[in-house]
């Protein structure tokens, strides 16, 4: 489904962020990419979703070139929740959500049916008027992830998502991620420490300074 072929990504100022990368992702895929922070797990999912340009190499979804892929449906089909989160604090969690829809036009009713559904899914439905700036950090990231999921992504790329969450509402996000998975949907998540599972994940991609130094799949 997504492949990335000798991937290397050099950004202006000479730091080689990703060095020759090879790797493929299947449909279904529960793919966590570990390593240290600087290693380039952020620049790889920046890159598997066209929002930064590889430096050399090709990457293919769905077997075309994504460099070529109309930008619209990729976003539509790859969801992303970057750590950074990049909500806007004094709007509420609503607006939050719904803005890529409102950009799209869609009508207000199958806005809000649509938020209220992925609101209810992240548990947080009853805070769906609340301004995001009364959440706590968990809420926030949760609100993130509902708003990738917003389109029904069949990929849905999460970067650290469980990074300064206290373990119980780490463990709460992965529960719902797995979920996720397990109704079909592709996830790639970076983290740089390992964390507990349940049954997933499926593979570990290890990376280090920019080249994969490790997969396993399980
Ligand atoms: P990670 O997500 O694993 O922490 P990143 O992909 O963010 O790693 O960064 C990989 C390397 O690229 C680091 O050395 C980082 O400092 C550098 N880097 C990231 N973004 C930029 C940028 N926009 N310009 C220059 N260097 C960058
Ligand atoms: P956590 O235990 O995850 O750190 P907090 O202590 O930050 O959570 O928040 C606990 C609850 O209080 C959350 O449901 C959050 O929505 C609510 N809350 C936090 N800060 C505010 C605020 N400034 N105004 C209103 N509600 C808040």
């Amino acid at each position: 489904m997504i492949e990335l072929k000798n991937v290397s990504k050099v950004y202006p100022n000479g730091t080689i962020a990703l060095d020759k990368v090879n790797l493929k992702f299947n449909k279904g895929d529960f793919v966590i990419l570990m390593g240290e922070s600087g290693a380039g797990k952020t620049t790889l999912l920046k890159i598997i979703r066209g929002d930064e340009e590889p430096t050399e190499g090709t990457v293919l979804f769905e077997g075309v070139d994504i460099q070529r892929y109309n930008r619209t449906s990729l976003r539509r089909k790859i969801g992303f929740a970057f750590q950074d989160l990049t909500l806007i604090d004094d709007r509420t969690v609503f607006d939050n959500v719904s803005l890529p829809m409102q950009f799209r036009g869609a009508s207000f009713r199958e806005i809000h049916n649509k938020v209220e559904a992925v609101l209810s899914e992240v548990r947080l439905r009853e805070k769906m008027y609340k301004l995001v700036k009364e959440l706590s950090y968990g809420e926030k990231q949760r609100v993130s992830i509902a708003r990738a999921l917003i389109y029904e992504p069949i990929v849905l790329l999460l970067d650290e998502p469980t990074g300064n969450l206290d373990v119980d509402t780490a463990r709460a996000v992965l529960n719902f991620v797995e979920v996720l998975n397990e109704r079909g949907t592709t996830v790639i998540m970076s983290t740089h420490h390992l964390i507990e599972f349940g049954n997933k994940p499926k593979g570990i991609i290890k990376i280090r300074k920019g080249r994969i130094v490790g997969k396993e799949y399980v």
